[in-house]
């Protein structure tokens, strides 16, 4: 093939690439209503990453690369995240996730580095905000930088507090996972097959077709839970007491909020092969559908340090598991919308 016509190949298949990509995350994000698996999506996802750094050049602010889910749905009132709520990058084997453990060594001169390990959630990213220790406000992650206001239906999930505990701070922003525990999930989809309903294609998609209801009386009836997994804002700052990730996450039990019960600090890199293993063998009994660990640098000082990319924070992974959904995708299930 010629230079040129090899250039001109390349950059028909890049704008394959990101149309096809748009066009599942539309599906995925806004109609909550996918057309292909997540498997498929990534794997494009990650051909369009490697023309991009192969050829620079070819790079645009306006490819999926540097996006974060989608802008949100004119149904809602629009919430600005005034701490920018992204993505994570992901790590699919154990060359890839040893690369990015040596690459934060480096960064940051030090070792061991500690890390929290959290399992990997599949549901729908949630910020929410309490003033004086109430609810106030929670939202979406929409495209990042402004979500959908979706308080009434936040409100409904049964261990989310109205109320804060004990010394909360005046303002406190915190940022978790909604998903739909599968004992939930498959007594709806039941329940629906036998009404003669539509039912959902994963836990992922209830959870996030639960919370962009218009009528939060239906959301009220979804099983959705809710984990908390950072903070985003807090004021005043001085009643942080470390700066630890992993003891801000306790410091947000001590106030009341659900926090993943697997969640471990782990002191030293070489301990994030095994925690990443013993929870895969311990997957197929959670009460939660996972797809992966997301492992961030537990200092937050280390985590100010490194930063963020266009899309996700420098700090943190997701070290997924290998596909299940594919089976799901088989059975050929409806979706509801
Ligand atoms: P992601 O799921 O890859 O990772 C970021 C998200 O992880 C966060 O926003 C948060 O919601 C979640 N999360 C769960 N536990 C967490 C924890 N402990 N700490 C921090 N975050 C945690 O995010 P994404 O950018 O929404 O989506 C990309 C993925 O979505 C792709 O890998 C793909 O599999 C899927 N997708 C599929 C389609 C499709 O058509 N099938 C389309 C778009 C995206």
């Amino acid at each position: 093939m010629s230079e040129l016509t090899e250039q001109a190949s390349l950059e028909k298949e890049l704008a394959d690439l990101r149309q096809r990509l748009q066009q599942y995350s539309y599906e995925y994000y806004v109609l909550d209503q996918p057309s292909v698996p997540d498997a498929e999506y990534d794997r494009l996802f990650e051909r369009l990453q490697q023309i991009e750094e192969e050829h620079p050049a070819l790079v645009s602010d306006s490819s999926p690369t540097r996006k974060v889910g989608a802008p949100p749905a004119g149904a809602f009132a629009t919430v600005t995240h005034e701490v920018p709520m992204l993505s994570l990058d992901n790590a699919f084997d154990e060359t890839s996730m040893n690369a990015f453990l040596q690459r934060i060594e480096e960064r940051l001169q030090t070792r061991p580095v500690a890390w929290c390990a959290e399992p990997k959630l599949d549901g729908a990213a949630v910020s929410i905000l309490y003033e004086d220790g109430k609810l106030v406000q929670a939202a979406t992650r929409g495209d990042g930088y402004k979500g959908e206001n979706i308080t009434s239906n936040v409100r409904t999930i049964r261990n989310v507090p109205l109320q804060l505990r004990g010394d909360f701070p005046q303002r406190l922003e915190v940022r978790g996972e909604v998903f739909m525990p599968l004992a939930g999930f498959e007594k709806f989809n039941e329940k629906a097959r036998q009404q003669g309903d539509k039912v959902f294609a994963n836990p992922r998609n209830a959870a996030a077709g639960s919370l962009r209801q218009l009528d939060s009386r239906i959301t009220a009836q979804r099983p959705l839970q809710f984990y908390a997994y950072a903070m985003g804002q807090v004021e005043p700052q001085r009643q942080l007491d470390d700066d630890s990730h992993y003891q801000r996450l306790l410091q947000l039990k001590k106030w009341g909020l659900p926090v993943c019960p697997q969640t471990r600090r782990l002191s030293d890199s070489k301990d994030c092969e095994a925690y990443y293993k013993k929870l895969g063998e311990e997957r197929a009994g959670l009460p939660y559908e996972i797809d992966g660990v997301v492992f961030k640098v537990d200092a937050i000082e280390g985590q100010q340090q490194l930063g963020f990319v266009s899309r996700a924070p420098r700090w943190a992974i997701a070290y997924k598991f290998p596909a299940q959904e594919q089976l799901t995708w088989l059975r050929g299930v409806d979706f509801q919308v």
